[in-house]
């Protein structure tokens, strides 16, 4: 298996063949955009970081029945994928209101709901990916009503999922977007695109400080090193990642023994 020709580049990925048909590899970037495009950044390490975060949490939900695109990861950027036809909607799991959600309701920030919340929105830079309603998803053909309650179903068994997780290393998931694709080999609906800091909110869970994107969109500023961070917590911060740019650690204070 080769790598082969550029087929798609997205804001942060790039998509190549390979020989085999069925699998594509995906290339993580180190570019940010936010604001639809408006704002844009190189975040050096970001790339590294979302391709190891995004295998591990891939790799534990195939673990427990949950299949998608993944296959392997094949260097620090680059991870082998089956490839899959994406549905052009993007579905957005919350169990905390923030974001997007906040201003549109004037629901105040940090609501905790009773359940959780699926919405979708059209995958359309150009029409700022607008919320829909699952009519539409229906009327537009963009998928079939028995493949939306299969993705709903598997949007909350996804989420009961990662929550546990996240909670087990003290942070709480807020909200976090997924794509799911028809797989070229089978045609099965399947997981897709990536599960990182960049599509998840991530607040830690005693001081509530923000773990992901946000700190982009919001010029929080230390990005990387809170992507360290849920990496580190994860317990996937090995040599190769840890070395994306050396963490301080404060210098050990010179402790006087006093003579007696
Ligand atoms: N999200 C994403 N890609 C998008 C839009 C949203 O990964 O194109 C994620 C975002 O990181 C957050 C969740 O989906 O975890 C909900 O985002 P929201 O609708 O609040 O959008 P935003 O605040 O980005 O406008």
């Amino acid at each position: 298996m080769k790598k082969g020709k550029k087929i798609y580049e997205g804001k942060a990925k790039i998509i190549f063949a390979t020989t085999d048909k069925s699998l594509v590899i995906q290339h993580f970037k180190d570019d940010a955009t936010a604001f639809n495009n408006q704002k844009k950044a190189n975040i050096e390490g970001k790339g590294i970081l979302n391709n190891r975060i995004s295998e591990h949490i891939l790799s534990s939900l195939k673990k427990v029945g949950i299949d998608n695109h993944l296959i392997k990861r094949l260097n620090m950027r680059e991870q082998l994928i089956d490839l899959a036809e994406i549905i052009p909607v993007e579905f957005v799991v919350r169990n905390i209101v923030t974001g997007s959600l906040t201003k549109r309701l004037g629901i105040e920030d940090g609501t905790v709901l009773n359940k959780p919340l699926i919405e979708f929105y059209y995958k359309n830079d150009e029409l700022g990916d607008p919320l829909v309603s699952r009519e539409h998803v229906d009327a537009f053909g963009w998928a079939s009503t028995s493949e939306l309650n299969f993705i709903k179903e598997q949007c909350l068994r996804i989420n009961d999922f990662l929550q546990g997780m996240f909670i087990g290393i003290n942070i709480k998931l807020v909200d976090f977007k997924l794509e799911f694709g028809k797989r070229k080999s089978d045609g099965k609906i399947i997981l897709a695109d990536e599960i990182s800091p960049d599509t998840c909110r991530l607040w830690d869970a005693d001081t509530e400080k923000k773990l992901d994107k946000d700190r982009f969109r919001k010029n929080l500023g230390n990005i990387v090193e809170a992507y360290q961070e849920v990496a580190r917590r994860l317990g996937i911060l090995h040599e190769q990642t840890s070395n994306v740019r050396p963490i301080k650690f404060p210098k050990p204070t010179a402790v006087k023994i006093k003579k007696k």
